[in-house]
């Protein structure tokens, strides 16, 4: 396995890679490598010759008091799961290969797709993921890169940039990975208290309370969502959205129709640290 630091190392590999017509499948992270990003990984195996991964924790992708500074980076147990998956090339560039150009003279506005769910709650979110996914799909050029359904948004997004922009690369979504109890797995679980971390799970199992409900033929699941809210504040989580969303709009819906798909998604925090989740609904 190589790490390459810099983005003239990381071209120099690939190319090396690529000989004979080999291809590349990528798995973009900000490390703090758990079993979520280790079943991507080996869904990129399934796809190319080599499985290339970039651990960069991306400044542009947090707010102002978001945990930037408090983000997990244990880099050496991140190379040790990465030698044992069989990755061919480590990109862990600083912050100033990446952004050391000093201010920027271009932005990246997102329409319409950041302005619920993630995007609501999160202003230049997915600017930041949006710009840092197009400099590594320019660095690296993979055939294929694989995503976490964990992030839908952020798979959505990514898909349509690649299509509006003309990236060269097959996007791929895989299923999210699971604590035994249903918990999400996720690098911010770390942050949970160990009572914290016995309640989590309750964000998962609203969800799947929710979508039963709507596979049992519920058509309007507003006042079932605000019941669900309900009962996760007195258990002792903030909400911050619980929701039907369109999985081609990502708008909210107010009434469910068959033979249409949706994302069932919510976001809660539970003291300081925000849990993610979300179900796939093929009404
Ligand atoms: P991150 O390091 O949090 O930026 O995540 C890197 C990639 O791993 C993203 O595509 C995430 O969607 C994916 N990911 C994170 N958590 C999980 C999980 N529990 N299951 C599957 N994929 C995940």
């Amino acid at each position: 396995m190589k790490q390459a630091e810099t983005i003239a190392t990381a071209r120099a590999e690939i190319k090396r890679l690529r000989q004979n017509g080999k291809r590349i499948a990528f798995v973009p992270t900000m490390g703090a490598l758990h079993k979520g990003h280790i079943s991507l990984i080996r869904e990129a195996h399934r796809h190319a010759d080599h499985v290339v991964i970039s651990i960069f924790v991306n400044p542009e992708q947090f707010g102002p008091h978001e945990d930037f500074e408090h983000y997990p980076r244990p880099l050496e147990k991140d190379l040790e799961i990465c030698r044992k998956e069989g990755i061919a090339l480590v990109f862990t560039p600083s912050e100033d290969e990446m952004y050391g150009y000093g201010p920027k003279q271009f932005s990246i506005h997102i329409h319409s797709l950041n302005t619920h769910m993630d995007g609501g709650s999160r202003p230049g979110f997915f600017e930041g993921i949006v710009l840092v996914v197009n400099k590594l799909f320019n660095i690296i050029e993979p055939d294929v890169a694989v995503f976490g359904q964990k992030d839908i948004q952020q798979f959505i997004i990514l898909s349509r940039m690649v299509r509006e922009f003309n990236h060269n690369v097959e996007m791929i979504v895989a299923p999210i990975q699971r604590a035994d109890d249903g918990l999400a797995l996720s690098s911010r679980n770390a942050y949970l208290s160990p009572e914290e971390r016995e309640m989590a799970p309750e964000l998962y199992k609203a969800l799947k309370y929710v979508e039963s409900e709507i596979l049992n033929g519920t058509k309007n699941p507003a006042p079932l969502l605000t019941q669900v809210q309900k009962e996760l504040q007195t258990k002792g989580f903030k909400n911050d959205y619980l929701s039907v969303f369109s999985y081609e709009t990502l708008t909210p819906v107010e009434i469910i129709e068959k033979g249409f798909s949706y994302i069932l998604a919510g976001a809660v925090y539970l003291g300081k640290t925000r849990l993610i989740d979300n179900l796939i609904i093929e009404a």
